[in-house]
């Protein structure tokens, strides 16, 4: 089984590079961020209590991340592996996820992240807010927020990889299909 996490700041392009590898190896993709969206769109009371968190570019408290996933793995287990895009987002989360993954022998394969400088991830997040109506990305100073709780909370990330063997970075500044083929190289040889 092949499970990757596809990591990055906000609109580092994980969204898009998802698909290229779900195509390629026929994984499940588990966005955090689409499944909390999904959660306010259908009115629970886990989508409610999320979107204040998500209004403000602010993290959605661990629990409720951690048990959304948890009964998202729960619910696929036919599957070739999986693509966690957004998730884990803090060392906790990453712990959580690992004794799950351990508890079915189907550890993390590769984390693949995504390096793409503030400045781009601001512009290429204001355009998608024109087309994606989604509010966090239509406001500078959230996105700004989203930034820099990545940087706080979530680049700690790569230091609990890294030891492991299971980072890899990759420069995402270039052309869509020519990241895509690194990553693909990259999953290739997992
Ligand atoms: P995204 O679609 O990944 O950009 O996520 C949008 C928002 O959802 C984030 O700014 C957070 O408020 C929330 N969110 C998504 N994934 C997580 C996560 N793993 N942990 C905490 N909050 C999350």
């Amino acid at each position: 089984m092949l499970n990757l996490v596809l990591f990055g700041p906000p609109g580092a392009g994980k969204g898009t590079q998802a698909e290229f590898l779900i195509k390629s190896f026929g994984l499940d993709h588990l966005s955090t961020g689409d499944l909390l969206r999904s959660e306010f769109a259908a009115g629970t009371k886990l989508g409610l209590e999320a979107k204040s968190y998500m209004e403000k570019g602010e993290l959605v408290p661990d629990e409720v991340v951690i048990g959304m996933i948890k009964s998202k793995l729960e619910s696929n287990k036919d599957t070739k592996g999986f693509i966690f895009d957004g998730f884990p987002r803090t060392v906790d989360q990453a712990k959580a996820l690992d004794e799950v993954l351990n508890e079915n022998a189907t550890p993390i394969s590769g984390m693949l992240s995504l390096e793409v400088d503030k400045q781009e991830l601001i512009n290429r997040l204001l355009s998608r807010g024109k087309v994606s109506g989604r509010a966090d990305d239509q406001d500078q100073s959230i996105i700004e927020n989203r930034i820099n709780v990545y940087n706080e909370k979530t680049l700690p990330l790569i230091e609990y990889y890294k030891p492991q063997g299971k980072h890899f970075g990759i420069n995402g500044m270039g052309s869509i299909e020519d990241i895509a083929g690194k990553l693909i190289g990259i999953v290739e040889k997992l």
